[in-house]
C-alpha cells in the first residue's frame, strides 16, 4: 500500500486540503517519556509529525484514519546490526561459490523490504559482499524500492584468515591472499588504507572483527586477531572522515583491545569480563548484544548436519552464553544499543530480541528506548526520528496491545509508517 504517490500528486495540484494521516492510538510510547500516553492522535502530514492530541480527532475531508485504538504506537524501531544482503542457511558455505553479484543485490531487496515490515525504519548493516548494502541504501533513499534507512558499513574488515577474510576454507589452489580493499588488514599501513578504501566505496561506518567469530570456516571463535595498534589505526582513521567503528568481539582480550583502540560500539560481546565493563563504562563503548544470533546458532547446532564440524561447537559454545552476558553487562550498567545480526537469524524476526533483552532482565520500556532514541542519538538521526514528536519524521509502528505488559506483541507489527507511505495498516 504506497500512498506516497497520491498524496504528493494532491500536493501538486495546489489544493488547500492536503490529505494527513490521523493515527488514532490507544497507547502512545514516544521512545524518551517514562511512561505511556493514552488515547492519542498523533497527526502525519507531508512526511512529518504535526500534531499529538490527547482524545481521538475527527478527521478533515480527505484525511486517512489509521484505526490502532487496541493498540499501541511507537517510533520506527531501529536495528544496529543487521545483514540485510544475505541469510544463513545449511547451504551458505557452498551459496558463497555460486552466488554472483546480482543474486546478492536481489536478495538485499527482498530482505530490506521484509525487515522494514517488521517495523525496522533504520538498521545498520554490517557487513555486506560486493559492496551490496550501499547500492541498496541508495535505491531506498531515492524511493526505487522499500526498505529501512540503510547505515552500511560495506565490507568488514579483517586480517587473514579473520572472522571476515572472505576466502576463508578455500582450497589452496585458489591462491587467495586479499588485501585492504577487500577488507583485509596486516598492518597499520593497511588499516588505514582499507578505512580509506570504504570512503571511496560510499561507506557510512566501519566494521571490524576483532576477534574469531560463530560461522566463519575457522577453528577459533573468540580469539584476537587484531593488534590494538591495528584497531587504534583504524579508529583514527575513521574519525577523519567521520565514521564510527563498530567491533565484532567474543573473546575478553580481543574486546579490551578494541575498547582500548577506542572502537564506538561493541558486537556480541559473548565473553566479556569483569574489566571488559570497566574498561567500557570508562570509555563509554556501547554494547550491541545480538542475542538473537546467540540462539540462534545455538538451536540450529543441535542437528549435527547443520553446520561444518568446525562451526558446531563454536554455536554450541556461544549461543547460551551471549543472554548471561547481556544480563551482566545490563546489571552493570554498560550502555546497550537493540541490535541482533539478522541474517544470520531470519530476516523479519527482528523483534524476537526484546523479548530475550526483557528475559535477560532489562525492563520493556528500556529495551524500546534501545531501538528507539538511543540509537537514533548515536546515529546523529536524533534531530529527524527515534522519537514521536512534532516536527520529527513520520517513521511510526503499531503493535496490538500493550509491549509494557507483554514484549511479545513488537513481533506482530500492524502498522509501518515510513517516507509519507503506509506500508502496513491495521
Ligand atoms: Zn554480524
Amino acid at each position: 500500500m504506497r500512498s506516497g504517490g497520491l498524496a504528493l500528486a494532491l500536493l501538486l495540484l495546489g489544493g488547500a486540503t492536503q490529505a494527513a494521516t490521523l493515527i488514532h492510538a490507544g497507547r502512545v510510547i514516544d521512545g524518551v517519556s517514562a511512561a505511556a500516553k493514552n488515547n492519542q492522535t498523533v497527526v502525519v502530514d507531508a512526511g512529518k509529525i504535526v500534531a499529538i492530541e490527547p482524545g481521538y480527532r475527527e478527521p478533515a475531508a480527505g484525511d486517512r484514519v489509521i484505526d490502532l485504538r487496541q493498540g499501541t504506537l511507537l517510533p520506527g524501531l531501529f536495528d544496529m546490526h543487521v545483514h540485510l544482503t544475505s541469510e544463513h542457511s545449511k547451504h551458505s558455505e557452498i551459496d558463497d561459490y555460486k552466488l554472483n553479484e546480482a543474486d546478492v543485490a536481489i536478495d538485499g531487496v527482498v530482505y530490506a523490504e521484509r525487515t522494514l515490515l517488521a517495523g525496522f525504519t533504520t538498521v545498520r548493516d554490517l557487513g555486506d559482499e560486493y559492496r551490496a548494502s550501499i547500492p541498496l541504501r541508495n535505491a531506498i533513499n531515492s524511493g526505487k524500492v522499500p526498505g529501512p534507512r540503510i547505515v552500511a558499513a560495506g565490507k568488514s574488515i579483517a586480517s587473514t584468515g579473520g572472522h571476515a577474510d572472505p576466502t576463508n576454507g578455500w582450497a589452496r589452489k585458489f591462491q587467495a591472499d586479499p588485501g585492504p580493499e577487500d577488507g583485509v588488514i596486516n598492518s597499520v599501513e593497511d588499516a588505514r588504507k582499507a578505512v580509506r578504501q570504504r570512503y571511496k566505496d560510499g561507506s557510512d561506518t566501519i566494521k571490524i572483527t576483532a576477534t574469531g567469530g560463530v560461522l566463519s570456516i575457522a577453528k577459533n571463535g573468540s580469539n584476537p586477531q587484531m593488534t590494538e595498534e591495528e584497531i587504534h589505526a583504524v579508529v583514527m582513521t575513521a574519525r577523519d572522515y567521520g565514521f564510527k567503528v563498530a567491533a565484532h568481539a567474543h573473546g575478553a582480550e580481543g574486546i579490551k583491545r578494541a575498547v582500548r583502540g577506542g572502537v564506538d560500539t561493541i558486537e556480541h560481546g559473548t565473553f566479556m569480563d569483569d574489566e571488559c565493563i570497566k574498561l567500557m563504562k570508562e570509555r563509554g563503548t556501547f554494547y550491541v548484544s545480538t542475542i538473537s544470533a546467540g540462539e540462534w546458532v545455538f538451536r540450529q547446532a543441535q542437528d549435527p548436519d547443520y553446520f561444518s564440524p568446525l562451526v558446531r561447537p563454536k554455536a554450541l559454545q556461544v549461543g547460551p552464553q551471549i543472554q548471561a552476558t547481556f544480563t551482566k553487562a545490563y546489571k552493570a550498567g554498560v550502555k546497550i544499543l537493540f541490535g541482533t545480526d539478522t541474517g544470520v537469524s531470519k530476516h523479519g524476526d527482528n523483534a524476537h530480541e526484546f523479548k530475550l533483552m526483557v528475559d535477560g532482565g532489562m525492563p520493556p520500556m528500556e529495551a524500546i528506548r534501545a531501538a528507539t532514541s538511543a540509537p537514533a542519538k548515536f546515529l546523529d538521526l536524533d534531530d529527524k526520528v527515534g522519537s514521536i514528536s512534532v516536527g520529527k519524521l513520520g517513521e511510526l509502528v503499531g503493535v496490538p496491545g500493550n509491549p509494557l505488559e507483554d514484549i511479545t506483541v513488537m513481533e506482530r507489527v500492524v502498522f509501518v509508517m515510513k517516507d509519507n507511505t503506509v506500508y502496513k495498516a491495521p
